[in-house]
């Protein structure tokens, strides 16, 4: 197959702890809130599934370094080739992503917000998403590498994203101290996979070589009716979609 998949997670809960009706948003170091849409969890059981395929299958976990070298140093990649990401990191990566992934030797890529980590560890909470300290990032980084998510740009305000509305010299201010922080260099992802052509200009300039967006996949199995179970994230769709031929389509999962 000529190119690779990429998974995107968020949130990972267990089906009986899943309860979007008294679900409080987000909980982060910043002073700023917000909810993630259903379709941004997986059921754990079916992450759980998703990995054992790809494990089974013989599938390999890229780093970005690998992505790279595909893309400006045309290096193959394995015929059964995928990067799995992580955004925003929260508590369930830690507890329920990082030992499935190490348990599997699998490396993963965690795109950090850094102004949303907190300096001290926080509890798990089934009706928050509990962003993770700077202490526990330290201990996945056997599995994880952490790459740009911006410093304090995740934020949104009557439909617009700070991106888009951001001027050059903060946009760049803001990029360079989250790059500052993680440890894979040169590489973003798009809050809310939202951009602007000037967005793109600015990265560029800095040399920024992998820009992450996101575009619909699985979860067009989600229904309106806040059913998540519709198929969600399950192997019947999972599969398919890893063998599709492609380059680089980012799956919501
Ligand atoms: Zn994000």
């Amino acid at each position: 197959m000529e190119g690779f998949h990429v998974l995107m997670y968020h949130e990972l809960i267990k089906k009986e702890d899943f309860d979007y009706a008294n679900y409080k948003g987000i909980k982060v170091q910043q002073d700023y809130q917000d909810i993630l849409p259903p379709v941004l969890f997986a059921h754990l059981e079916a992450f759980e599934s998703q990995m054992k395929y790809l494990y089974e299958e013989g599938y390999v976990t890229l780093t970005l370094r690998d992505v790279i070298d595909f893309y400006y140093h045309n290096k193959a990649l394995p015929e059964k080739s995928v990067l799995l990401t992580f955004d925003d990191l929260y508590k369930s990566i830690l507890l329920y992503a990082y030992p499935i992934l190490k348990k599997y030797n699998f490396h993963a890529v965690g795109f950090v917000v850094k102004d949303w980590l907190f300096e001290e560890v926080q509890s798990y909470s089934t009706t928050q998403s509990v962003c993770l300290s700077k202490q526990e990032l330290e201990q996945m980084k056997d599995v994880f590498e952490y790459a740009n998510h911006t410093k304090a740009l995740h934020t949104r305000k009557a439909g617009q994203g700070a991106l888009q509305i951001v001027d050059k010299s903060s946009f760049i201010e803001d990029m360079k101290d989250c790059e500052q922080y993680v440890g894979t260099k040169n590489v973003f992802a798009y809050p809310f996979g939202i951009y602007t052509d000037e967005n793109i200009d600015w990265l560029k300039g800095e040399g920024f070589l992998l820009a992450f967006t996101s575009v619909d996949g699985l979860e067009d199995t989600y229904e309106k009716n806040n059913d998540i179970d519709t198929n969600h994230c399950n192997l019947i769709k999972f599969i398919p979609w890893l063998r599709k031929e492609g380059s680089c389509d980012r799956l919501y999962n």
